[in-house]
């Protein structure tokens, strides 16, 4: 069993939320680029109420994963850098994911939609699919030239999925 898993009991309330892992991704952007996270590096980096960012700051430091003193500059402890440097790498891998393709797929906007929701088992198997379409350019022209049977629903008026918020907003 990977160490994380075996170290402590795993409970609902202690899991990351979406918010959290986006959050604590962010926080290990900064560590990685200054070593340290000042107040004010937060207040540059995002445009939300103070007040939640420090809502936030406590739940991740309750959950173990920073350590924060009001006024201080905030550590991430070890499982934050840790879990900061998969989110970070997740994130990378599934943009560069989403590239290989020369659909219109909107990168940022479908990282979004399904970073947190991938397992690091699937991570890992679309780790391969990348590392096995770049290490020849000729199988990414295979790719494409590979015809779909007609079942693509590009015709279809999907206008209520969800997807048509990422799709049509901004
Ligand atoms: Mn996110």
């Amino acid at each position: 069993m990977p160490a994380l898993l075996r170290r402590e009991r795993i409970t609902i309330e202690m899991m990351l939320t979406e918010s959290m892992e986006d959050y604590l991704e962010m926080f290990y952007r900064i560590v990685a680029q200054q070593g340290y996270i000042r107040p004010v590096d937060l207040s540059n980096a995002i445009k939300v109420k103070p007040s939640s960012v420090t809502r936030m700051i406590q739940k991740l430091d309750e959950a173990g994963f920073i350590k924060y003193e009001k006024y201080r500059n905030i550590a991430l402890t070890e499982k934050g850098m840790t879990y900061g440097r998969f989110l970070v790498w997740r994130d990378e891998k599934l943009k560069e994911f989403f590239r290989l393709s020369k659909e219109n797929v909107q990168v940022e906007e479908q990282v979004e939609g399904v970073e947190h929701y991938i397992t690091p088992e699937t991570m890992k198997f679309i780790h391969k699919l990348i590392l096995y379409f770049k290490a020849d350019p000729a199988r990414l022209q295979e790719l494409e030239a590979v015809e779909c049977q007609g079942d693509d629903p590009e015709q279809e008026d999907l206008r209520y999925l969800r997807a048509w918020l990422f799709r049509h907003s901004g």
